[in-house]
């Protein structure tokens, strides 16, 4: 791997920390109370092992089989990784998810929802769940609609079984964030929902500023995407 590429990532790692940091002191937060999910998709392999070598443990992934490719083997060799599902899940992935993410943060449908508690269930590992919300009502978006949330929340918890922990949302791509987030955080807290997953590259200064408790930063700390998704 070149030192490069090494020092550029864990550069960017340490840029991306201050700017949170800046961003929850001008929020009277801690700044501990944010984590950073380095989203790896379509990122080359020696962009992830640069991120590993300079300490960063917290990744995301938005696909099931990418992710497994990118991570079952490195499991192994770093146990202290965690990993977050924040793409859409196929119920007939299940199986692999529960596998392989330690936190699941795209419940969104009543299947979904029951087919995790069922896996939970059988192979007796247990993950904490987000429910995702689609904050811009966008029609062919991943999420559930704003008006649902509170009915689908309850029904996860109470009925579905499942450990709700927090929300998650991904703002229209067009769109002023901050309404989102303040929307998405007004939700979480009817709900007693510590965590609030929201943020990306472009504007997870204001989502800590808003209260995001996970970032999800991609290219701001690995370059520009290179593998087209297949
Ligand atoms: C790809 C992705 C990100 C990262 O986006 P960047 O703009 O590269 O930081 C964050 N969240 C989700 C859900 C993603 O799919």
């Amino acid at each position: 791997m070149s030192t490069d590429l090494q020092q550029l990532i864990a550069t960017n790692l340490t840029t991306v920390h201050e700017r949170i940091a800046l961003a929850a002191r001008s929020a009277s937060r801690d700044a501990a109370d944010v984590k950073l999910i380095a989203v790896s998709k379509a990122q080359p392999d020696e962009r992830i092992e640069a991120a590993l070598m300079a300490g960063h443990r917290i990744f995301g992934e938005n696909r099931v089989q990418e992710a497994v490719r990118h991570w079952t083997d490195r499991r192994a060799r770093w146990p202290d990784l965690e990993l977050h599902l924040i793409g859409p899940l196929q119920t007939n992935k299940v199986k692999q998810a529960v596998r392989l993410f330690d936190v699941i943060q795209t419940v969104d449908r009543p299947k979904l929802a029951r087919r995790l508690a069922d896996e939970f269930a059988t192979s007796g590992q247990t993950r904490p769940c987000y429910v995702e919300v689609n904050t811009g009502e966008e029609p062919r978006k991943a999420g559930v609609m704003p008006a649902e949330a509170d009915e689908f929340i309850e029904w996860c918890g109470n009925e579905a079984g499942l450990r709700i922990v927090g929300l998650m949302a991904i703002p229209p791509l067009d769109d002023e964030p901050s309404l989102h987030f303040a929307l998405l955080r007004e939700i979480a807290k009817r709900h007693r929902l510590p965590r609030l997953s929201m943020g990306m590259s472009a504007d997870y200064e204001i989502a800590v500023e808003l209260g995001a408790t996970d970032v999800c930063v991609g290219t701001a700390i690995f370059g520009e995407r290179e593998i087209r998704a297949p």
